[in-house]
């Protein structure tokens, strides 16, 4: 399946913006073949949504929004055994998120679950559909293969009278689950195999998040998909190319079908991307066997992962924009990902000062028990934006890895001896080194220059670096947890082999992190930059005078440029 990794551009053929589907959708509109584009978003409740799902959403809804048409929101609820209320509510929550509005035109294929029942009535008296007893295995056996035929069932010349008999008895729950099925009568030679008299009802006693205990069968996915989009008047079925093999079946129950109207289905290449999994069976799996902390664990490419790390709506968009839309599958760089995320969150999140990893310093010649405000720039780029007040004073912090005790020669941040810019304050020269009784480096004491206020020297003297910094006594002690690929490998294995490509270090957790205070009334998931370290955002599992921060993403690539083909 998967092929090249793209690394940047388009993986479209056509212009960001542009697709086959759209001028197939805009060809249709000005000839008249269509009034109105109608779409639609077909999610199974039973896992949260990926990344993967915002490609769909962006380019049902966009298409919706772009042409004057609508899309719907529609939950494909025919398995109970594995769907929730839960991903009901979280599928909203996160399509809404996304930026997008189904307005009133919210469905469920178990809306359709009786007219979908008349149909396979209908299908049976025409002598299109059967009853079959056989076990699954024996189904599974005669079924064939890519080269052979496959074999008729014995059950398969069963007399109308009797097929309606079973069927109706299986609908008022006399047989077991799995005792028999309905399937369309189609082709058991079809070259394809989705033609081989495909199940359309198996029986299931289970409780359903809508209907309760009303049905004991219910419809397969290939049975409802097509005439629920029939029933709903959408237009353009978009669908992920894996569905291409099965379009000639949705397209035979609706030749077949006295249905209201004629859907049309277009397949497009799913969205893959480096260093992830996008298969709601692994994701589901990572959550059940306790990998990461649940479907919103910030590492997780899901969307209420990605919310919860911080990541903005708008950058999964213009993300989602820029692959476009092909039709041949490929992988995409995980780092053209990061790239949308940094570019809006550089021009959106504010600027802070925080240090992960805190060394102390003293600044020998600055007053005990006195300190000054200073002022420090909220945004760069965005005077409106403008400044706040920063404390600083006698003690400090700054980043361990901001001092090298024998630095090499291209090191030119705190040493011995050394002069640097404390961001938005003082020059400030490292006079002497404390440690502890382990030899650690513990402590700096340091003298500073009160007449590089502001940071420039009056008598034009240079420093080669600068480096940010906290007043210990006024910095707030925070969690920050650094997130790394939930993957090691650029192209992870997926089915039951996943767990193997895991990345042991995924979470690091820095329990000892100091923040400007400003910091602390920041509101959950809004996005700013530490400086020199990354962007950030408030987690909801701070506690009052203990706020946990995650990384969203660094400053630079956190993926190897060198992913592996394929
Ligand atoms: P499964 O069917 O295995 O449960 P799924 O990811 O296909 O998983 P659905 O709920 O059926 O889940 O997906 C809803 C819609 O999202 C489908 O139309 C599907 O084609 C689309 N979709 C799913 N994964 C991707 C992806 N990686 N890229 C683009 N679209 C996707
Ligand atoms: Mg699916």
């Amino acid at each position: 399946m998967a092929t090249d990794v793209k690394a940047s551009g388009n993986t479209g053929a056509a212009e960001a913006g542009r697709d086959f589907i759209r001028d197939i959708v805009k060809a249709d509109l000005d000839a008249g073949r269509v009034k109105e584009v109608v779409t639609r978003f077909p999610p199974e409740p039973n896992g949260y949504l990926h990344i993967g799902h915002a490609k769909s959403i962006c380019l049902n809804f966009g298409i919706a929004q772009e042409f004057g048409g609508r899309c719907h929101l529609r939950f494909d609820d025919t398995n109970p055994v594995k769907e929730e209320q839960e991903y009901i509510d979280a599928i909203k929550r996160d399509v809404a998120w996304l930026g997008f509005d189904w307005g009133e035109h919210l469905y469920h294929a178990s809306d359709y679950f009786e007219r979908l029942y008349g149909w396979a009535e209908d299908l049976i008296r025409a002598g299109k559909a059967y009853v079959d007893d056989q076990t699954p295995t024996e189904m599974r056996e005669n079924r064939g293969t890519l080269t052979e035929p496959g074999k008729n069932s014995p059950f398969r010349d069963r007399s109308v009278e009797e097929n309606l008999d079973l069927f109706r008895r299986m609908r008022a729950g006399e047989f077991e689950n799995g005792a028999r099925v309905l399937r369309a009568k189609i082709d058991m030679a079809s070259g394809n195999i989705n033609l081989r008299d495909p199940v359309m009802y198996r029986i299931l006693h289970a409780h359903h998040p809508r209907t309760g205990t009303t049905w004991k069968i219910y419809p397969s996915y290939d049975y409802a998909h097509g005439q629920s989009d029939a029933i709903e008047g959408i237009t353009h079925s978009v669908c992920t190319l894996e569905f291409e093999d099965h379009r000639p079946l949705y397209d035979w129950f609706i030749a077949n079908l006295d249905v209201p109207s004629t859907p049309h289905q277009y397949e497009f290449a799913r969205l893959n991307l480096t260093y992830s999994v996008l298969s709601k069976r692994v994701l589901t799996r990572l959550v059940q066997d306790k990998h990461v902390s649940g479907w919103d664990d910030p590492r997780m490419p899901t969307l209420a992962g990605l919310r919860r790390r911080g990541v903005p709506a708008e950058a999964l968009r213009e993300f989602v924009k820029r692959i476009g839309v092909a039709k041949a599958n490929s992988v995409v760089d995980a780092n053209m990902f990061e790239f949308a995320v940094r570019e809006v969150l550089n021009k959106t999140a504010q600027r802070r000062m925080a240090v992960l990893r805190p060394l102390k310093v003293v600044i020998e010649n600055y007053p005990e028990g006195q300190s000054e405000e200073l002022d420090a720039v909220n945004h760069p780029d965005d005077p409106a934006a403008g400044s706040r007040k920063i404390a600083f004073g006698r003690e400090l912090y700054i980043e361990q890895d901001d001092f090298m005790e024998n630095p090499p020669k291209k090191f030119f941040r705190l040493s011995p001896g050394m002069e640097v810019r404390l961001r938005y304050a003082y020059f400030v020269t490292c006079k002497e080194v404390v440690k502890n009784a382990a030899g650690e480096v513990v402590e700096l004491r340091c003298t500073y220059d009160p007449a590089t206020k502001g940071g420039n020297a009056p008598d034009g003297r240079k420093v080669k670096a600068t480096i940010h910094w906290v007043s210990a006594k006024h910095a707030v002690p925070a969690e920050v947890r650094i997130y790394n690929p939930l993957f090691a490998n650029p192209a992870p294995r997926g089915g039951d082999d996943f767990a193997a490509d895991l990345n042991p270090e995924s979470l690091e957790v820095l329990s000892d992190a100091r923040l400007e205070p400003s910091l602390a009334a920041t509101a959950v998931e809004t996005p700013v930059q530490f400086e020199r370290q990354g962007y950030f955002c408030l987690d909801r599992d701070s506690a009052p005078g203990k706020p946990v921060f995650n990384r969203t993403i660094g400053l630079r690539d956190s993926f190897a440029k060198d992913v592996a083909k394929g």
